[in-house]
């Protein structure tokens, strides 16, 4: 096999990696945070790749960040006040935005070089996100935020590295983080959602992500859904202090998404009670 002369090797676990062509390297930072990547990969497109990581792709991000977002939100009744932390691209925000109930939404990253570099060069991620007057945008350790914070959120989104590649938001898959997140939802109506890396490759890491969630919240759904990009199912945690996304028909995901105006590519009423029907991939061969 011929391997191409610009190519991206990127981890998919501790022993397997993904060699990965590309067209070129669009720009490159080491910010006081985090090796900084964008790039144009042969088969994906523009992508953000941090720590070596590859985060979100011009191909699939969609993906990712419609199946982060729309669960918890059509969950809540009317969320108006949206927390995101991390989702340094902006896609997340752009999710977010399109639910016409949503009044403000703040956003809290570590690295505001990433974030200028993301305006910039990420424009076909954030879609000018960034830009709407709803956002306001923080630049800080979302752990430090959760801390001090006076706001009141009713759905919290957790959009950020995962808990195996970098130290960087290691606290933030904690058991005291999630409490603290907890303590700022306006109501018992509130709801979070955390990307949660990969339960097939990291079982060990996903279930003391798990078992954090579990400590402080009392309903937890889990699912996962294949990012080709990322070459596994990318999991997700959703917990809420008594709504359950499980209890919403097709109909109601139907009528909620059409009230809000929503429009999306891969998430649907139908793909919202698949996705938390589908089994949790699991790795036999890891030790627990
Ligand atoms: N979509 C990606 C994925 O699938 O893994 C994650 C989204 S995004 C690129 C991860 C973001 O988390 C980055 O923008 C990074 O700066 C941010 N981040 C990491 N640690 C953080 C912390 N402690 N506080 C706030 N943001 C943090």
């Amino acid at each position: 096999m011929k391997i191409p002369y610009l190519t991206l090797v990127q981890p998919v676990s501790n022993k397997t990696y993904n060699i990965m062509p590309l067209k070129k390297i669009i720009v490159r930072k080491k910010t006081k945070y985090q090796d900084v990547v964008i790039a144009d990969l042969d088969e994906y497109g523009i992508s953000l790749i941090l720590d070596g990581y590859i985060q979100s792709t011009e191909s699939d991000e969609y993906i990712y960040h419609e199946v982060l977002v729309h669960p918890a939100m059509v969950t809540h009744p009317k969320p108006e006040k949206v927390l995101v932390i991390g989702g340094g691209e902006g896609a997340t925000v752009r999710e977010v935005l399109k639910h016409n109930t949503v009044k403000h939404v703040v956003m809290v990253d570590i690295d505001g070089e990433l974030i200028e570099l993301a305006k910039k060069y990420l424009e076909c991620m954030h879609k000018g996100a960034f830009y709407d007057p709803r956002l306001k945008l923080v630049i800080a350790d979302g752990k430090e935020y959760v801390e001090t914070t006076n706001e009141k959120f009713d759905v919290v989104i957790l959009d950020l590295t995962d808990p195996y590649s970098s130290k960087l938001s290691l606290e933030l898959y904690k058991e005291k983080f999630y409490r603290k997140v907890r303590d700022i939802l306006a109501d018992d109506n509130g709801i979070i959602v955390t990307q949660a890396g990969s339960s097939f490759f990291f079982e060990n890491v996903y279930r003391k992500v798990l078992e954090a969630v579990k400590s402080a919240f009392p309903l937890i759904r889990e699912y996962n859904v294949w990012i080709p990009s990322f070459s596994y199912a990318c999991n997700f945690i959703l917990a809420s202090l008594k709504l359950d996304p499980l209890n919403l028909t097709v109909e109601q995901v139907e009528r909620i998404l059409k009230e809000r105006n929503v429009n999306t590519k891969f998430y649907s009423a139908r793909t919202h009670i698949a996705i938390l029907n589908t089994p949790i991939y699991r790795n036999p061969l890891i030790q627990t």
